[in-house]
Parts: C-alpha cells; structure tokens; sequence
C-alpha cells in the first residue's frame, strides 16, 4: 500500500542544525530508506517509534514539492534527503527526484544530492542536474565488492558502481565528492580509494547508539568519546585514520562531536565556512 510521505520539507535544529550548513532537507520519500543500512541514524531514530518501513517507504508527491519550491528564492539550498536516499531504487517508478530537481532548476535553488546509489549518473538524470545548481557527494563505506556482498551492511549498489558514478560525474565537470559516510576504516582499502579519479573526498566517522551496536557487529573499543547520547572515536584516532586517505586534492571532515568539529574547522577543513567544501557559484540573475 502506498502511503503519502507529507513532511518532506524541514530546518534541521539541535546540535546537529547547529554544526550543518545544509540543514535545510528536501526528503523525496520517507519513513523508511530501501537500502537499509545498519549504521542509520535515521533507522535508529524512527525504528523506536515502528516508522522505518524500508520495504515499502512513503512517497511524497511530486506537485506539492513543485509548490513548496515556488516559495523559495533564488541562491537558496537545499539538500536533497536527510532521512532517506533520494535515489533508493523506487525512485526508477516514482520519479519524484527527477521531478524535484526540475523544479529546483526552475526557481534557481541549489541542491546537494547525497547518495549511495548510481541512478544520480544515469544519462536521463545527467540531462536535468544542473552544473550551477548540482551538488553531489557519492556515499562509500567499503572499497571491495566481494567485501561489500559479505558484509551486508547496506542494500545499496556495490562500490564499483557507486565508483563509476562519481567519476563519470566528476569527468562531466559537475562538483563531485567521494563521501566517506561512515568512515569505517576496517571496510576501506586505502590504496584502491587512491585510484578513484575524483579530486574531493569528504569524511564522516561512524557515531554510534545501542541501536547502531545492535545492527552493526564490528569492534568498538575505539569510539570511547561520549557525546549527546553517541559514542565517537577520540580526535587522535580520527587524525592517524584520516592521514591514511591519499590521492585526492581537497579533503574535508563532515563532524558531530563538538571538540573535533572545532579542530576540523580551524585546522584542517580546506573552507572553514562550509565543511561540505563545495563549489558554490553566484546565483544568476
Ligand atoms: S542510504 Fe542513508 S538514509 Fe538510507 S538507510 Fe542508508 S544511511 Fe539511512
């Protein structure tokens, strides 16, 4: 049955609000994300109150997101799923993405497409991003196909495509990321992320709940820092995990936890202003 997913727009507040540039979230589905990954904080924040329905999430519908837009004003952002990946597979059926990025492009609003899927890179979906406008960071957490099968963290495409996806993106000339989202450096082969041809990587850290501990079964003696209810690993582990990532130009840290934030942001982040690092033009008159 298919159900309405009505609030697909909303301010990110909290801790989380505060840190975000792009806490303003356009969310094309919702109440659930196909690709069910064990580390969700969506998951674990809706699964506790019997919403997260990855089999069969809401949708919401395309003419009202065209009106919710309408009101926006050019040069205004907006990321594209907060809660849920935009470019789940039933996207392929309901096409709301496809249709929201139109109507982006019309009123001249940014958008940040965060995803671990390579639907974003179809030619059909290439034809409507707009490379003013178009942001787009492809979602990693494992470096090896086989790996990835094995593991099964995600219901998402392997590595490979996601690969695929970012470098044909990034050859096209749109502003691309490898998201390292989380970075969980037992599932990442240092020198194969070396080869991808995309020059910017952004960086997240796995922040762990009882919910995330329950799903995901990987060692976490290392995540000793506790913060608003998460467990992180201290700042020197990040650093000697992160000095491991090589062959990009531009690497960023997307941070939770407030002592590194404050570290990434006035020592290491390449635009201390925007910890996404993105590559923002004027809007046009
Ligand atoms: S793709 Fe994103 S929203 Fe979907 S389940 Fe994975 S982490 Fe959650």
């Amino acid at each position: 049955m298919e159900r309405e997913y009505k609030s697909f727009y909303k301010a990110v507040g909290g801790n989380e609000g505060g840190k975000c540039h792009y806490a303003t979230r356009l969310d094309t589905y919702g109440c659930g994300c196909q690709h069910d990954c064990s580390y969700c904080y969506a998951k674990s924040l809706l699964e506790f109150r019997h919403n997260w329905h990855c089999m069969e999430p809401s949708i919401a519908d395309s003419k009202k997101i065209a009106r919710k837009v309408k009101t926006l004003r050019r040069g205004d952002f907006v990321r594209l799923g907060g809660m849920t990946d935009c470019f789940m597979p039933m996207e392929l059926r309901h096409r709301v993405t496809y249709n929201t990025i139109k109507a982006l492009n019309d009123q001249g609003v940014s958008y940040l497409i965060v995803t671990k899927s390579d639907i974003v890179a179809r030619d059909d979906y290439v034809d409507v991003l707009d490379k003013d406008l178009a942001h787009i960071q492809i979602s990693l957490t494992c470096t090896d196909d086989g790996l990835y099968r094995a593991l099964g963290i995600e219901r998402a495409v392997p590595p490979s495509r996601r690969v695929a996806a970012a470098e044909k993106l990034s050859a096209l000339g749109y502003d691309t990321q490898v998201r390292l989202s989380p970075y969980i450096p037992q599932f990442i082969d240092v020198e194969r992320l070396a080869q991808i041809n995309c020059d910017k990587i952004l960086i997240e850290f796995l922040r762990v709940n009882s919910w995330v501990k329950r799903w995901l079964d990987i060692d976490y003696s290392e995540y000793t820092v506790k913060q608003s209810g998460y467990q992180h690993m201290p700042l020197e582990r990040k650093l000697d995990y992160i000095g491991r990532v090589r062959g990009f130009e531009r690497v960023t840290v997307c941070e939770d936890e407030t002592e590194a934030y404050e570290y990434w942001q006035k020592h290491f982040n390449p635009n201390p202003n925007d910890c996404c690092d993105l590559r923002k033009k004027e809007p046009k008159k």
